[in-house]
């Protein structure tokens, strides 16, 4: 409904219109009076009367629902022109129409000029007048639809900028926002902030809408742990953060945090699904110190990623020491996009071996970091670095063509080792880069190998949020020959599921697993367990982490094929690989 006015007795679905006539001549009120009794009557048209421009002015100027002015150009006090000009200042919404004795060229211009909408010429012809009047109303009822219809297309953006659409919290946006309000005010405040603890396993789960649903269950609880002016908000996919503006003292803040712990302990019941999660919290108050908005949001993540260390349903406060571990985190990062390009990352090799021949029938390309100051890096310092940062796919790439390139060299200097393979660890991130296996086809193509020399190995929490889309990279890769190891296998969710749907070789049995099965019956049963189920369904199987010859005795007990670790060799420099093979391939000849 555009036009202003909605009488109370007529059709809903037609407003009335409200018109402010402007002229001197008495007359004309009464003629109008006459020739739109009936549209009075059926309060389709309201017709109000100013005798000058003044008293128009003042008329729209009080009362705001005037849809539009018919107005005479010669009055005394103030003329219709200048009424035009003023018209625009009120409302520009606001259309007139100018009648006037003096329908010369320049008056019509000068009307024109000034917003008029059209032009009637006195004595007014009364049919013309009508169509004048339904003609405007409807220009002036068209505008303002539109009007409308781009104020709520605006707001409904400035919605979707600052706020989540699942959750109608504010973003990390206007969280920042509020955060600058209270640094500008030097005013002491707190930042909590939250994720959810196995989110992305629940949404893979159990589906996306009951995660969803679990967000906003758990925003509910979380709610009501909050003073009523504290902002919560959703600062990323599973993570939220609430600003305290007026509780800062340590005590307090800790417990609102105890509070939200207690609040999410108790599982909730979605679609008929019981699902349990907790949160980890990480506090920066404003007496962090920070710079920016954005140092203070940081500074609580850091506490929270020191409280994730800590277990399910922690809490953490930032401090300074957590600070320098996150700029030595920074530095690493920069570092490590300088350490790809300038070759400072080398591969080691650790053979694997068969146990029933003792043979090495392989070797995992293992990557090392030779840094110009810290010297040797080892991967777990830097892999989940690189992951975070995405240059997992440049050091992926990197790691692939120097192990496709030692491999297809050493095959070739001995006759004896002329189906060696390589294993290399694969990440989620470069396997589902969509270039992943052209990139590998191309790599082998240039050393003039076959994929059969190549053994990927993947986690199997890489598989959890996407194993749709591993089947399909998975199928392309066994097109080529090549081979698909589950990493670790034991230690993430080892789901049979995976091992049934995904055209996979080998299970790389964990080393915590080997490490300990000696140590007690029950985790012997666990090796034997995993040792039955490849076998049965087809698969190899590698022991991971061999220190002992008790270990590679038992493992042979148990029918396990290969095994890899400090009992046969560590991961050896490419240099030392050669020699290595020479000495072993003299062993087989004698
Ligand atoms: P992983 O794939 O499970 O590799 C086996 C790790 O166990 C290696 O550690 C290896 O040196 C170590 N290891 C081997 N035998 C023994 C043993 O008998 N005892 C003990 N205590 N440890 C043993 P490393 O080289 O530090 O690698 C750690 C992890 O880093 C690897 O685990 C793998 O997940 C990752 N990684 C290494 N290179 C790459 C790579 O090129 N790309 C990706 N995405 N990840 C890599
Ligand atoms: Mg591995
Ligand atoms: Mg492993």
């Amino acid at each position: 409904m555009t036009l202003k006015n909605i009488p109370a007795n007529n059709n809903a679905n037609k407003p009335s219109a409200k018109i402010l006539v402007v002229d001197d001549e008495q007359l004309l009120q009464y003629i109008i009076q006459q020739r739109f009794r009936h549209q009075i009557r059926a309060k389709e048209y309201i017709f109000d009367y100013a005798p000058n421009g003044v008293i128009a002015i003042e008329k729209l100027q009080t009362d705001g629902t005037f849809d539009m002015v018919l107005t005479d150009i010669n009055m005394p006090e103030m003329d219709g022109l200048t009424l035009l000009n003023k018209i625009m200042e009120i409302d520009l919404t606001l259309k007139a129409v100018v009648m006037s004795a003096y329908g010369d060229m320049e008056n019509i211009r000068t009307a024109m000029n000034r917003g008029a909408f059209d032009f009637l010429i006195k004595p007014i012809d009364l049919d013309d007048l009508e169509i004048t009047i339904t003609k405007t109303l409807a220009f002036i009822e068209q505008t303002r639809a539109r009007q409308q219809e781009l104020d709520t297309a605006r707001e409904r953006l400035k919605h979707q900028a600052f706020y989540d659409s699942l959750t109608g919290l504010p973003n990390q946006i206007l969280f920042l926002d509020r955060i600058r309000q209270c640094l500008s005010r030097e005013q002491k405040f707190a930042i909590l902030s939250l994720d959810v603890e196995r989110y992305r396993l629940i949404k893979s789960s159990l589906g996306r809408t009951i995660g969803e649903q679990l967000l906003v269950e758990m925003v509910e609880r979380v709610r009501h742990c909050m003073p009523s002016n504290a902002t919560l908000a959703r600062t990323g996919s599973d993570e939220f953060a609430i600003l305290l503006d007026r509780v800062c003292n340590e005590k307090d803040i800790h417990l609102i945090a105890e509070s939200i712990h207690q609040s999410l302990s108790t599982p909730f019941a979605i679609e008929g699904e019981i699902v349990s999660s907790t949160t980890r919290i990480g506090i920066a108050s404003s007496d962090a110190d920070c710079e920016q908005a954005e140092d203070y949001l940081q500074a609580a993540d850091t506490a929270m990623e020191s409280a994730k260390k800590k277990g399910m349903g922690s809490t953490a406060f930032f401090d300074r020491q957590m600070h320098s571990v996150a700029i030595k985190q920074l530095q690493l990062e920069a570092d490590l996009a300088r350490a790809i390009s300038s070759d400072e990352l080398i591969l080691h090799y650790q053979p694997i071996v068969s146990l029933a021949s003792e043979k090495i029938v392989g070797f995992e390309a293992l990557v090392r970091w030779q840094h110009p100051i810290r010297g040797l890096i080892l991967p777990g310092e830097f892999i989940s670095v690189a992951e975070k940062t995405g240059l997992i796919v440049p050091l992926g790439k990197w790691v692939l063509a120097r192990a496709i390139r030692h491999l297809s060299r050493w095959r070739s200097q001995f006759p004896h080792f002329s189906d060696l393979t390589v294993s290399v660890n694969v990440s989620g991130l470069q396997l589902f880069t969509p270039d992943f296996v052209e990139i590998l086809e191309n790599l082998l193509q240039q050393d003039n190998v076959q994929g059969d020399i190549l053994k990927l190995e993947i986690t199997e929490s890489v598989l959890i949020d996407n194993a749709e889309a591993a089947k399909m990279v998975f199928q392309q890769l066994k097109q080529q020959n090549i081979q698909l190891c589950l990493d670790d296998f034991g230690t993430g969710y080892s789901s049979l599921a995976y091992l049934h749907n995904l055209p996979i070789d080998m299970l790389k049995i964990d080393r915590s697993f080997i490490n300990s099965m000696l140590a007690s019956q029950r985790n012997l049963r666990l090796v034997n367990a995993i040792l039955n189920l490849t076998e049965s369904l087809g698969l190899q199987a590698v022991a991971e982490g061999v220190e002992t010859s008790e270990q590679v005795q038992k493992l042979r007990e148990l029918n396990c094929q290969f095994a890899q670790g400090y009992f046969f060799d560590r991961a050896l420099p490419s240099h030392e690989i050669l020699p290595l093979l020479e000495r072993e391939a003299m062993v087989i000849e004698n």
